[in-house]
Parts: C-alpha cells; structure tokens; sequence
C-alpha cells in the first residue's frame, strides 16, 4: 500500500479496458490477423471516411493549439441539437464529461448515487474527488429510478443515469426518466448519461437535449465513441444551461479536445449514411447474436445499445472461464465480474463474420 495519496485515491480500483488486439496476439500466441475483438462496444466499420478526411486537411495545422473553444464543432452540435453554442461542452470522450461534472459539483465526503450494474466511470469519478458513493440496487440489470430518487439525500449533489445502460443494455422510456427528473430536488445535478442514443429504434429516441431547457440541474451527454466510430479519438460532450455549463469550463482543460478530433467529429455529425449504415448492422447483429443464445439456451439481457449481456454459467468463475477459452481461440470479449456479473459476458456487436466467429467459438468454449 502507498503511503502517498489520499485514502479515497488509494481505495480506487483502477478501470479495466478491453485486451487491446495486439495483446492478445502476444500472450496467446495468435496471428493479430485472426483475432476479433468485440470488446469495448467500438464500432465495427471504424472511423467514417469522412471523418479520415477531414483529419487529413486538419493535419497541417497540428504545430498549433486546438481551438479551446471548439467553435465549428459546437456550432454544428448547436445546428443538429438546437441549443445555443453555449450550452455546449466539450470532452476528451464523455468520459471527461463526467469526470469534470464530478469536479465542478461534488466536495470530498458529498455523496453521488447512481445504479448498481451501471458504468464504472460513476465510480471511479465519484471517487476521484472524494465523494460517497450511493449505489442504488438495480431492477432486472436496469436503474430502479424510483428507488434512486428516494436514495437521493441532503448530501447528495449528483445523480448519474446511463440510458441505455453499458454493461447491461437496459432501457429507460422518456416518460419513466421525465417523471424521475421532476422528483430530483433543483439543486442536484442529474448527467443522463446517452453514449449508445444513436443505436436506438426511432421509436425510442426522444428530445432530450431539449429537455436540458426545462431542467437547469441537467447534464445531457453524448459521445463520438460508439456509433460514430471515432473511439480512438476522444471527443464528447454535454449539453447543459449556461450556468452549469460555465462551472463545468471553469474545471475542464483548456485545449481538451485536439484539432483531430474537432475536425473528425464535425464531419462524422454530417454523415447521415455512416449512421444509419451502422444502426442497421446493428439491428441485424443483435438478432445474429440473440438467436444464437436461444439456440444454446443462454440467458442474456434484452439490450438498446451496440452490445449484449450474456449469462454463460452459474457458477462464479463461468465468466471468466468462458472468457479465456474464448481469448485461446482469439475472440475478446468482457469479462464483468469487476461489476458483480461474474456469471456473464458482455459482447459487443460485429460485423457479420465476427458474430459468427463469436458464436463458434464460443460453442467449443462452452463444449
Ligand atoms: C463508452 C461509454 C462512455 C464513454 O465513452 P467515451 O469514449 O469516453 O466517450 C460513457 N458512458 C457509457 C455508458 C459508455 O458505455
């Protein structure tokens, strides 16, 4: 144990990220070539083309700063989304979304609720800055929203929701996260956190970004990591009134978003067809994937997102059993005992050839 640091620091489990490719490739002694990884719920077409592009041309200007201020790439969120400029932030992922919501509203010893089963980052930026976690109990892998309102206390100044929710893939109708954000006390910050939004069936996207007007404690965030294909990049960003979204720039790094990812960001925001390419091997995936788990009889999480929560046994080292066995015949998935499932494996969605891959590796794996 280190004698340097805060307790709250050393008391941090540091997150665990997908295997990276090559790595897999090293300890198992595979060709990199032949290796699928549906790991880290990045998207399965990659970076768009346009977005390469626009990368390209941008490339001349890397001996300068970024533009700190992001301004062609908030005024093109503020055309899609319709809010002003300056209810926009930027992130290095949205994961630095909620890191700096974390810093910019939560003291040492505040407290922060959020759903047992949901993503990690809620733990590890509660506990960056001290605060005391208030993990509420989850219903059927999803948030018991009623049960996270009634947990919120007079310490409490932040409230993370992930819809969908990433490992499990559940899904909160508008109607059921309107009624929570009415019952949320007006100066509690709620980060409804939609990394997978634009995976959902237009019959259960909504406004959100418009609910931002009604709610000045709402932190709306979003990603260009997951159907936008930009993952290695790191871009995210919020959508908020001005008055939180002024003490959220107050916190975050001046230059947090590189001339990269603006420039990459800006063009994959217009590229309808790259979207709509990937929602739909998306769909189809997830039926690929589901039919095979019914085929072997396999409890899985009916999931909104770009991945699927699998129950592959019933003891506790089933996940993690299955997981190696996979990874011998260079297929990565994730293992998420770290978030209590140890029984289960989260797969994200591939191309076709990956899903079945997946599926016949994991038949031998489960023998
Ligand atoms: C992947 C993910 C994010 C963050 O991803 P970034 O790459 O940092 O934008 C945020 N929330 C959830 C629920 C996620 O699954």
């Amino acid at each position: 144990m280190s004698r340097f640091g805060p307790d709250y620091v050393r008391a941090i489990a540091p997150y665990q990220a997908g295997k990276p490719i090559a790595e897999v490739a090293r300890e198992f002694g595979l060709d990199e070539a032949n290796i699928v990884k549906l790991a880290s719920n990045e998207n399965p077409f990659g970076i768009p083309e346009s977005s390469r592009q626009a990368m390209a041309a941008a490339a001349a200007e890397l001996g300068r700063y970024p533009d700190a201020n992001g301004f062609e790439l908030k005024a093109a969120l503020s055309a899609r989304y319709d809010v002003p400029a300056d209810w926009i932030t930027l992130g290095n992922g949205s994961n630095d979304i909620l890191e700096i919501a974390a810093h910019a509203f939560v003291q040492k010893g505040e407290a922060v609720v959020y759903s047992q089963y949901s993503f990690a980052v809620y733990a590890l930026a509660t506990q960056g800055v001290g605060g005391r976690a208030i993990v509420v109990p989850a219903r059927e892998h999803g948030h018991d929203l009623d049960a996270m309102a009634a947990a919120i206390d007079a310490d409490t100044r932040l409230v993370y929701v992930a819809n969908p929710n990433n490992p499990t893939g559940t899904f909160i109708p508008a109607p059921e996260v309107e009624r929570f954000l009415q019952k949320v006390p007006a100066n509690v910050i709620v980060v409804l956190d939609e990394a997978y939004n634009e995976y959902l069936a237009p019959e259960h996207q909504f406004e959100s970004a418009q609910w931002v007007r009604k709610y000045p404690n709402l932190i709306v965030s979003r990603t260009f990591s997951k159907a936008y294909g930009l993952a290695g990049l790191r871009v995210g960003f919020a959508i908020a009134q001005p008055e939180v979204t002024d003490l959220m720039n107050r916190i975050r790094q001046p230059f947090n978003v590189n001339s990269l990812a603006q420039a990459a960001a800006i063009a994959a925001l217009n590229d309808k067809a790259f979207l709509e390419q990937g929602a739909r091997n998306n769909a189809e995936g997830y039926r690929q994937l589901v039919a095979a788990f019914d085929e072997l009889g396999l409890e899985y999480v009916p999931s909104f997102g770009n991945f699927v929560l699998v129950k592959v046994g019933e003891d506790e080292q089933a996940g993690a059993r299955v997981n190696l066995a996979l990874l011998r015949q260079g297929v990565i998935v994730r293992p998420v005992g770290n978030y209590g499932l140890p029984q289960w494996l989260r797969i994200s969605i591939g191309l076709p050839h990956e899903n079945a891959t997946f599926v016949a590796a994991l038949k031998k794996a489960l023998g």
